[in-house]
């Protein structure tokens, strides 16, 4: 028996119109489904979200385009932040998508193979990883204007932390090196973006967590439950160990549920003092988490039911991504391909 991973459509669906209504009526909200939705199947969300009303998909890699176009018609647009890189071409060509030009280097080749095609100019406004500066994109400033870019967007380093003065430069410099630009739309803000407030918001928002139901988005529905099936229960004595490397040691009379699914279905091994619950009680994980399986102590259960839950309305992804030291994005996309998957709703 697979574990089984739930996913909630309407959840998600319901968390994109929040996020939508976070903004003015002339900002449009699109979607990012990069990564696989997130871990949670593109094939499966974008359309549900398409037919909920997103028009503009965002992805990070031109296969991932292709594979979005096959799910979701010729009529949403669907951008690729990693723009033009070698092998592109057929993406563009055949399956529509628009490249999000990040360089000089990338805007040329654009210019030289696809002109007449859409694309999408990224300018970096302090973050360092994707994007032109301020000369590189005056460099090519004639380029960019015969091309009339469908979309001109930068990236915000730190929009998880409202405080945080990277916002205010990097708002700065967007207006200021966008201003003079001659494309359709602008855009800023992803999630964290669309919760700092009209200022980020521009003609397009690109929100990618808050839809998956994750932080910084704290009023988003929650979309993932995973249900974990016990393999077996055993009873441990006081001094026997559990697990590898004899990590943890029975200090009561114990009863113990090994549970499938391990780090191998993105249960990070790192994470510790998390539970697996039955129904709303929590039952502490004991010992090392395996391949496989985790062990999880039951005794102060009146029975143990067949299966327990990892994720939850209250154990969400990232409740548990506190206790590994990461963040939800990353327990999202590390779910693995073992678990039987389930779309409700919708
Ligand atoms: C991943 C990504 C997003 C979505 O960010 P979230 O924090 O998940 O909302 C938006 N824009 C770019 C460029 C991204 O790489």
């Amino acid at each position: 028996m697979q574990a089984a991973l739930t996913i909630d459509l309407s959840a998600i669906i319901d968390n994109w119109r929040a996020l939508d209504a976070l903004s003015g009526p002339q900002v449009e909200t699109g979607a990012v489904i990069k990564a696989d939705a997130y871990g949670l199947g593109a094939a499966t969300v974008g359309p549900a979200l398409a037919k909920a009303g997103v028009k503009r998909f965002f992805v990070a890699q031109a296969e991932e385009a292709v594979a979005l176009r096959e799910a979701l018609g010729p009529a949403p647009e669907i951008y690729n932040f990693s723009g033009l890189m070698a092998g592109d071409d057929e993406a563009i060509i055949k399956h529509g998508m628009i490249p999000v030009l990040n360089s000089a280097t990338q805007v040329k080749a654009f210019a030289k193979a696809h002109a007449g095609h859409p694309c999408g100019i990224q300018l970096d406004t302090g973050m360092n990883r994707l994007g032109m500066e301020a000369l590189e994109a005056a460099s090519v400033a004639l380029d960019i204007a015969a091309l009339k870019p469908d979309l001109v967007m930068s990236h915000l380093a730190c929009a998880d932390e409202p405080l945080h003065p990277m916002n205010a430069s990097q708002l700065a410099a967007f207006n200021a090196m966008s201003f003079a630009m001659p494309a359709s739309r602008k855009a800023l803000g992803a999630t964290g973006g669309i919760l700092l407030g009209a200022p980020f918001h521009f003609d397009l928002t690109r929100p990618g967590i808050g839809l998956y139901g994750g932080e910084p988005f704290k009023n988003a529905r929650p979309v993932v439950q995973l249900d974990l099936p016990v393999v077996q229960v055993r009873d441990v004595l006081p001094g026997e160990a559990v697990g590898y490397g004899a990590a943890w040691v029975a200090t009561r009379p114990s009863k113990i549920a090994t549970v499938s699914s391990g780090y191998a279905d993105g249960i990070l091994r790192a994470a510790k003092g998390f539970s697996l619950y039955a129904g709303t009680t929590p039952c502490p994980v004991v010992g090392r988490i395996s391949m496989d399986l985790i062990t999880v102590d039951v005794t102060d259960l009146p029975a143990v039911p067949p299966i327990l839950s990892l994720l939850n309305a209250t154990q969400t992804v990232d409740v548990l991504a506190q206790k590994a030291g990461t963040i939800g994005y990353e327990i999202l996309t590390s779910l693995g391909s073992r678990y039987r998957r389930r779309y409700t709703g919708a």
